[in-house]
């Protein structure tokens, strides 16, 4: 497989992937090898922690169904102990929901059978979304903060909190959430959201913005996106700091 590491030794980012499937684990790191990337698979949940805290991923597929401890409680894991862009691979849709819900922390979400064309795709795009975030964070020029009633969404630092809380948002979230409050009560549609936060063309995609919007919505407050059934979303802005839980 070395044939195709064009890159010189370490210079070539490295996918984790996590499935115990041998046959999918084989076929998934020879396609990420094919692109350029350098694959390291694990078969467990426990080896999958060990693996990222070591060799520091540019991102994981992370398998959510593992012997051991299960992909909910690994991307948990592996988040809290540095953040790491995640594509978890789900066995249905309404999976996706559901680990939304939970608050998991994933960043994608693919339903088996995937196309490794359409993995490759993915993964492309949230490397070039964690670059971009990168970037704003090195450059705070570029960034500045939007302030929209008690929540700061502070563009340099990308932290954002409501009430003086800090709330934590994956890389994914946080696009999305900038994107929304960029333009407050304008509605946008799905697939304009896709294209913009996830680089995702295909509306097939479609059902990852609903999840995203869902967890936004969980971490901040429900009050803060309006769904506008048949065609998108559109940010609306709260009210203003009240004597928030942080007031003396
Ligand atoms: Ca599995």
């Amino acid at each position: 497989m070395a044939h195709q590491n064009h890159a010189a030794p370490g210079s070539a980012a490295t996918i984790l992937v996590v499935e115990d499937e041998p046959v999918i684990a084989a076929a998934v790191a020879q396609r990420l090898t094919a692109e350029g990337w350098q694959a390291h698979v694990v078969h467990d949940g426990l080896a999958a922690v060990e693996a990222a805290a070591r060799i520091r991923p540019a991102a994981v597929v992370l398998d959510i169904m593992l012997p051991g401890i299960d992909g909910i409680e690994v991307c948990r894991r592996i988040q809290a102990d540095h953040p790491v862009p995640v594509l978890m691979l789900t066995a249905r849709d309404d999976e996706t929901d559901m680990l939304i819900g939970l608050g998991v922390g994933a960043d994608d979400y693919m339903t088996k059978p995937f196309s490794q064309r359409e993995l490759v795709a993915r993964l492309r795009a949230l490397l070039r979304r964690v670059d971009r975030a990168t970037q704003l964070a090195e450059t705070p020029a570029e960034g500045d903060s939007i302030v929209a009633g008690d929540l700061i969404i502070d563009k340099a630092q990308r932290r954002v909190t409501r009430g003086g809380t800090e709330i934590h948002l994956t890389p994914t979230e946080f696009e999305l959430l900038v994107m929304l409050a960029t333009v407050p009560k304008m509605v946008l549609t799905r697939e304009k959201l896709l294209a913009e936060v996830w680089d995702w063309a295909d509306a097939s995609g479609t059902r990852t913005v609903d999840s995203h919007v869902k967890a936004l919505r969980h971490k901040l407050g429900a009050d803060l996106v309006r769904t506008v059934h048949g065609v998108g979303y559109a940010f609306e802005p709260p009210p203003g700091p009240g004597p928030g839980p942080g007031a003396p």
